[in-house]
C-alpha cells in the first residue's frame, strides 16, 4: 500500500467568517452529487513546499464535505528524487537533459508504486511530475484520473517533456495553475485552470496577536525592534535565495539596522536543496544580521506566520514560479511583498495590489528599503492584499473549483457550458495568458474566430496569437470571452 498521510479534522462551516457563508453553502451544494465519491490524492512528499501545504488544508475540509478522500505519497530512495527534481527543472525549462539512468530509474519507480497502489478509488488525483507514471503501469480500471501540474510548464527542455509526456496521454484531465502554462503538445484533450489557495485557519495563516508573533521572532533570534525582511522559499535555485541575499546587502547600505531572515523547508523530494542550504549558511555566518532557517531546526508554521507577519517587507524573487502560495500567505496578513513578476506571483498582485513587482535585485533593494521607510504606503498595499487573496485565493474557492472538476470528469452531469475554473468571477475578463483580470478599454484586443480575446500586454497576445489553441483547450480558461455580435 502507498503510504497514507495523516491529516486533522476540521468542518467547512469554520470558513463562514474568512470566506462567507455563501461561499460554504455553495461548497455544500457542489458535493452534494459527490457523497461517497473514493478520491485519492497522490504526491510525493507529505511536508516542505507548496502542494503539501494545500493538501494537508484540503483533505480534512473535502472528507467533511461527505467525499472519501485519501492523500498517500509515493515512495522512492534518494537516487528516485533527485531524478525528479531533474525533472522538475526540466519542465520549468532548465538546460539538462535525462540520462538513461534516470529515465530507468523513473520508470522501476512507478512500476514499484503502482504494485504499491492496492486499495481501489472512483477518481485519482496525481501531482506534478514524480508520481505521473502510476496510471501507466496501475491501468485507469474504472476510475478517472486527473493530472494536477503545480509548475510552470510552458517551455519545458525538450528532452525532458519527450520522456514524460507518453506518462500523460491516458489522463482525463489535466489541471494548470495558469493558461500559459500548459505546454504546446499536451497530450489531453481536457485542461482545466485553477489557480492555487491558502488556508486562512492553519497555524501558519490563522492570526497572532503583534505580541505573540514578536515573542516567537525574538525567541528565535530576531530583534522585533529592527527592520526585518525575509524570504520564505525551499532552498532552490527557481527561488534566487543568492538574489536576496545581494538585495539586503543593497538595502542595507542605506538602512544599517537591516536584518534578513531566509526560511527554508527542506522538502522529502527535494536533495538540490541541502547544497543551496549549506551555501546560503556560509554567507549567514559571517553577517550577525542575516539569519538562515529550516523547518529542522525548529522552524515551523508559527515561525513562518510570525515572520510573513512582522517583517517590514517580504521578498519573494523567484525566477520560475508556479503559483507562489507564499506570497498570498504573506499579503493576508497585510505584509507589503516585494516579488519578482514570476509565474503565479503577478496573479496575487494584480493591479499593484499588495505590493512592487520588479525585474532586479536592484529594484528589489530600493522597494524594500523605501517600503520600510513609507510605512502608511505598506500598510495600504498590505491591505489591498489582504482583501485580493480574500476575493480570489482562499481554499474554499479552490475547493470549489476542484468539485466542479470532479463531477464533470465522473460524467455525473454534463460539463458545465461554462467555465469550471472562474475562481468565483464569473463575468471578470481575464487574459487567457497571465489570468490577470483586465480592462476591456485598456486591454490589447485580439479576434480570433469571431470572439474577442483581450490582453494585459503585447507578450501576452503574442504568445496567443502562436497557438491559439493552446490557450483554448483549457474548457475552464479564464473567462476571457466575449462573443463578438456585430
Ligand atoms: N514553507 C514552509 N517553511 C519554510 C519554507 C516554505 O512552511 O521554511 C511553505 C510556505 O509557507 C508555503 C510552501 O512551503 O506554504 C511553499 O509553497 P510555494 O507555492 O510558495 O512554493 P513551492 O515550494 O511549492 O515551489
Amino acid at each position: 500500500m502507498l503510504q497514507a498521510v495523516d491529516v486533522g479534522r476540521n468542518s467547512i462551516d469554520t470558513y463562514q467568517d474568512s470566506a462567507g457563508s455563501d461561499a460554504v453553502e455553495q461548497l455544500r451544494e457542489l458535493a452534494r452529487p459527490l457523497k461517497g465519491i473514493r478520491v485519492l490524492h497522490v504526491n510525493a512528499t507529505p511536508y516542505g513546499g507548496g502542494v503539501a501545504e494545500i493538501l494537508r488544508a484540503e483533505i480534512p475540509l473535502l472528507r467533511d464535505l461527505g467525499l472519501e478522500v485519501d492523500w498517500r505519497i509515493i515512495t522512492g530512495g534518494e537516487a528516485f528524487f533527485r531524478t525528479t527534481k531533474a525533472m522538475h527543472n526540466g519542465l520549468q525549462g532548465s538546460e539538462r537533459d535525462l540520462t538513461d539512468l534516470d529515465r530507468a530509474i523513473y520508470v522501476e519507480n512507478a512500476k514499484i508504486n503502482a504494485q504499491l497502489q492496492s486499495k481501489e478509488y472512483d477518481l485519482y488525483f496525481v501531482h506534478d511530475p514524480q508520481p505521473m507514471g502510476l496510471l501507466e503501469f496501475h491501468g485507469r480500471g474504472s476510475a478517472k484520473w486527473i493530472w494536477r501540474c503545480h509548475i510552470d510548464t510552458s517551455q519545458p527542455n525538450p528532452d525532458v517533456w519527450d520522456f514524460l509526456r507518453p506518462f500523460l496521454k491516458h489522463y482525463d484531465a489535466a489541471v494548470f495553475t495558469l493558461g500559459g502554462f500548459v505546454p504546446p503538445d499536451l497530450p489531453i484533450d481536457r485542461v482545466e485552470i485553477i489557480p492555487p489557495a491558502i488556508d486562512p485557519l492553519s497555524p501558519k495563516n490563522m492570526e497572532l496577536t503583534p505580541d505573540i508573533a514578536n515573542g516567537v521572532l525574538q525567541w528565535i533570534g530576531v530583534d522585533p525592534d529592527r527592520p526585518l525582511t525575509a524570504q520564505v522559499s525551499r532552498f532552490d535555485p527557481w527561488k534566487d535565495p543568492l538574489g536576496v541575499i545581494q538585495a539586503y546587502r543593497v538595502a542595507k547600505e542605506q538602512m544599517p539596522d537591516l536584518q534578513l531572515a531566509l526560511v527554508g523547508s527542506m522538502a522529502l523530494d527535494d536533495p538540490e536543496g541541502w547544497d543551496i542550504y549549506n551555501q546560503i549558511r556560509e554567507i549567514g555566518d559571517k553577517d550577525p544580521d542575516l539569519f538562515v532557517f529550516t523547518n529542522l531546526t525548529g522552524v515551523g508554521n508559527i515561525e513562518v506566520n510570525a515572520f510573513q507577519r512582522m517583517a517590514d517587507v517580504v521578498i519573494q524573487l523567484s525566477i520560475r514560479e508556479g503559483f507562489g502560495l507564499v506570497v498570498s500567505e504573506t499579503l493576508w496578513k497585510g505584509t507589503p511583498v516585494v516579488a519578482r513578476a514570476a509565474g503565479g506571483i503577478p496573479l496575487q498582485m494584480e493591479g499593484g495590489a499588495g505590493g512592487v513587482l520588479v525585474q532586479s535585485v536592484e529594484d528589489c533593494a530600493t522597494h524594500v528599503a523605501r517600503l520600510i521607510e513609507h510605512r502608511d504606503e505598506a500598510s495600504r498595499l498590505g491591505e489591498l492584499g489582504r482583501e485580493l487573496v480574500r476575493e480570489r485565493f482562499l481554499l474554499t474557492r479552490m475547493i470549489a473549483d476542484e468539485l466542479r472538476l470532479y463531477t464533470s470528469v465522473l460524467g455525473m452531469r454534463p460539463p458545465r457550458p461554462t467555465p469550471v475554473a472562474m475562481m468565483g468571477l464569473a463575468d471578470e475578463i481575464r487574459d487567457p495568458v497571465s489570468g490577470v483580470a483586465v480592462d476591456p478599454a485598456k486591454a490589447i484586443v485580439f479576434v480570433y474566430e469571431g470572439t474577442t480575446y483581450y490582453f494585459q500586454s503585447e507578450e501576452c497576445r503574442q504568445q496567443f496569437c502562436e497557438d491559439p489553441v493552446r490557450f483554448l483547450r483549457s474548457t475552464g480558461s479564464w473567462p476571457v470571452v466575449r462573443k463578438d455580435e456585430g
